[in-house]
């Protein structure tokens, strides 16, 4: 496994690596989801490389940049043991170059719940992503349904920037209570931990409710709110029962329908979704 810091130095492995090329970013601090990703990408691709790199455009002034968890030794242990054949993990300079003022901004799609709740992070999203694209010039690149509206922003600029990659959407990893994996995880105290499980456990109700036949979005949002009103620990920042492909909130009962939940469990903000839809051939 390669290790590089440089963009030069990535320009040169990548000329001389075998395709299809398969990349996975991540912000380091890996997890069995982002190593879900990586033996994805190790099964289709010829070689796989992976970004480790904490984006301070994605964060806003009031997150939580210089906290994020970073465990570089660990990381590469990890993507060693995955057979990756080459790992970018760039200080900021060296992404963010002196007089660096190009950004990348995805309308519609970046607009409603995270984007709203993170203003300027989806075009943090954007503009690394669009870099990454850029230096690493993949075929394939692998994304977490975890972070559905980032996989959503970065397919629509990857077809309207015509940037020849597939994107490649894997499901989310949970821990055996339902908790979604996360970096972010690590901030909880065993008892915030504990009361984390709430957020799969809305979701889960909603789904139950869906099974049972409700399509009415409000009732769906409502079957999440009540289960995140009964654990103390929970503080919404949104319910939402959305549209799958626009992510605005739906007013209307629908067929298809992607729940999505922020909520901050103590200090910590935590986000994960659902995707319900007909089973297929039902
Ligand atoms: P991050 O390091 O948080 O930026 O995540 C890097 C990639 O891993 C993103 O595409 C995430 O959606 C994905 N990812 C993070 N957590 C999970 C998970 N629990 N299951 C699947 N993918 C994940």
């Amino acid at each position: 496994m390669q290790t590089l810091t440089t963009r030069e130095a990535l320009r040169r492995a990548r000329a001389a690596a075998r395709e299809p090329f398969g990349l996975v970013p991540t912000m380091g601090s890996l997890h069995e989801g982002h190593l879900s990703l990586v033996r994805r990408a190790r099964a289709e691709c010829a070689t796989v490389g992976v970004s480790i790199f904490v984006n301070p455009a994605q964060f806003g002034p009031q997150e939580d940049l210089a906290a994020y968890p970073r465990d570089l030794a660990s990381d590469l242990q990890l993507l060693e043991a995955e057979g990756v054949d080459l790992v970018w993990a760039p200080a900021t300079e060296e992404v963010y170059h002196p007089g660096f003022q190009t950004w990348v901004t995805v309308e519609g799609v970046s607009r409603p719940l995270e984007g709203a709740r993170r203003p300027g992070h989806f075009r943090g999203v954007a503009t690394v992503v669009a870099k990454l694209f850029n230096l690493f010039r993949p075929q394939r690149a692998y994304f977490g349904q975890k972070d559905a509206q980032q996989a959503a922003v970065v397919r629509r600029m990857a077809g309207d920037l015509d940037l020849a990659v597939e994107i490649v959407v894997c499901p989310t990893v949970r821990a055996p209570d339902g908790l979604a994996l996360s970096s972010r995880n690590a901030y909880l105290s065993p008892e915030e931990r504990r009361g984390a499980a709430a957020l799969a456990r809305a979701l889960f109700a909603a789904q139950a409710a869906y099974a049972g036949g409700e399509r009415h979005p409000d009732r769906l949002r409502a079957a999440m709110a009540g289960v995140l009103a009964a654990e103390p620990r929970a503080r919404p920042d949104y319910v939402a029962a959305a549209d799958p492909d626009t992510f605005e909130e739906l007013t209307r009962p629908a067929e298809r329908v992607l729940l999505l939940l922020a909520v901050h469990i103590g200090s910590t903000a935590l986000i994960d979704n659902l995707l319900l839809e007909p089973e297929a051939g039902a």
